[in-house]
């Protein structure tokens, strides 16, 4: 039995404590925010204040690798959060379909489900209006070790094993300084863009379009995201380069939505729904990694960082909660081991992260190199062009090649929903093969032109 103290109950630092008190270890759950109202799923998202998470109002959805986890671990979870009005559709990418589900939500709706099944598991104590501000740590050994967190209330926690679940804000530089650790090792990728989301409601009497996963269709200037959501709500969002001179002008509702009118993958969507929601808007988009381990092995024993606060990506292909809910399974099947030996657990626990969720972020890193260029091309109503290599030529055909070819899609449907990297579903002999094949035959591997056009674009927000 490990006493296990989480700083965070957000979708990693709840599934933890969750998991681990589901293998008989004693958790304490540190969250600065408080519990979701008593009331309907619209109370959730409309009464809950949740300033720990600013990406709360932004639209969400859990990948079929979220609810793998889930159902694995919690069943009870997903059929809470069903019976809540959260939808569970088939884990597509184009004509690729796994034996898999996936689940819409408003992110509050899910979060406020599994929030109230962690707070009735027996072996987990939560501290609301609470945060870790502090660590307590030992220094009897060669490696400092840490034995608990002090609490902004002044109180102080014992544990085996202190986990920052923090999120993106995590503050564990802050406590490392304070104990006069090492600097974990950092590494960061600003993104250049922001997000925009408005969530609506289906007109009694009409449909909500198919969810599609990727959910998004990138212009040169923007991209939009269509998603459905619980209870017959869905999103509409828009994605924009933080130096566009229009990006203001998008946070007006009308200009938002002529915009989304104009765009034929929203259009459908515009048709049916009544805005719920203002406006929701997040900047600061990066891609982040945080280390405690170096080469010479960790910088201090008894603590690890799991999903955002470890390491986090921007949210375009929605990997966040998947790489929390996989983190924190993880860390609930090696958490015995922390007790006895609570440097080599850290040791062990960075080369698992490395190893499993280091190569999605990888690949995030990759994908967004070019973004800041596509979308400062973009402004100017030019098309960026990736250079041209035998790697981006297999990449953007494998993209293409997905949407009619079942072997491709299925490579691409376990890549969009982390259920294998990009290397070991692509280099996969028959899948490479397919589209080899397809690169052989010389077909156009350009996207079509932006429509609406940046021109266009320009004269719908001024209007
Ligand atoms: C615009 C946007 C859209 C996204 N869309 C998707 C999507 O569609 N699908 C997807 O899978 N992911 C998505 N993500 C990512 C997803 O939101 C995160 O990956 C996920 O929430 C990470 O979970 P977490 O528990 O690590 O952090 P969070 O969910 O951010 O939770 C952190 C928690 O820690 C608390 N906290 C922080 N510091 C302390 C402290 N010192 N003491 C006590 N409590 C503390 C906070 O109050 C909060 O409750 C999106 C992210 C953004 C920004």
């Amino acid at each position: 039995m490990t006493r296990v103290v989480i700083a965070g109950g957000g979708f990693a630092g709840l599934a933890a404590a969750l998991f681990l008190a589901r293998r008989g270890h004693v958790v304490t759950v540190v969250e600065r925010d408080g519990a979701p109202p008593h009331g309907t799923a619209a109370d959730d998202v409309d009464s809950w204040l949740h300033p720990g998470v600013p990406q709360a109002r932004q639209s969400h959805a859990l990948l079929g690798r979220a609810r793998r986890v889930l159902v694995d671990e919690a069943p009870d979870v997903v059929a809470s959060m069903l019976a809540r009005g959260v939808r569970e559709i088939p884990a597509v990418v184009g004509a690729g379909v796994l034996d898999e589900q996936m689940l819409l939500s408003r992110r509050l709706v899910a979060e406020a489900e599994l929030r109230r099944i962690v707070a009735r598991e027996h072996g987990i104590r939560f501290l609301d209006h609470d945060a870790v501000v502090g660590l307590l740590v030992s220094t009897a050994g060669i490696v400092p070790v840490v034995t608990g967190a002090v609490l902004k209330s002044g109180r102080r926690v014992d544990a085996d094993l202190v986990v920052d679940a923090g999120g993106r804000r995590s503050a564990l530089p802050e406590w490392f300084a304070q104990a006069g650790l090492c600097a974990p090792v950092e590494e960061r990728q600003e993104c250049g863009f922001f997000y925009l989301t408005r969530f609506y409601k289906v007109k009694p009497g009409c449909e909500i379009p198919l969810s599609k996963i990727p959910a998004s269709v990138a212009l040169d200037y923007a991209t939009v995201f269509a998603l459905g959501a619980d209870n017959d709500t869905f999103s509409l969002t828009v994605t924009m380069s933080v130096n566009d001179p229009y990006r203001k002008a998008l946070r007006d509702p009308n200009c938002f939505e002529a915009f989304l009118r104009a765009v034929a993958h929203s259009a459908p969507w515009i048709r049916v729904g009544t805005p719920i929601s203002d406006i929701s808007m997040m900047s600061r988009i990066e891609n982040r990694r945080r280390r405690i381990t170096t080469s010479d092995g960790p910088m201090v024993g008894g603590i690890v960082a799991i999903g955002d606060a470890a390491l986090h990506t921007n949210p375009t292909l929605g990997r966040g909660i998947s790489m929390g809910l996989m983190h924190a399974q993880h860390l609930a099947e090696v958490a015995h081991l922390a007790p006895d030996d609570p440097v080599g657990f850290v040791e062990t626990f960075s080369a698992w992260t490395d190893d499993h969720l280091g190569v999605w972020y990888d690949t995030q890193v990759a994908a967004d190199a070019t973004s800041l260029d596509r979308l400062a091309a973009g402004i100017l109503g030019e098309r960026f062009e990736p250079t041209d290599t035998p790697a981006s030529r297999f990449a953007a055909a494998a993209f293409l090649c997905a949407s009619n070819d079942e072997v491709v899609g299925v490579a691409a449907a376990r890549v969009a929903h982390l259920f294998a990297p990009p290397g070991k579903a692509f280099g996969d002999a028959l899948v490479a093969s397919r589209i080899n094949e397809f690169l052989a035959r010389g077909e156009s591997l350009s996207r079509p032109p932006d429509v609406p056009n940046r021109k266009t674009f320009e004269l719908l927000v001024t209007a």
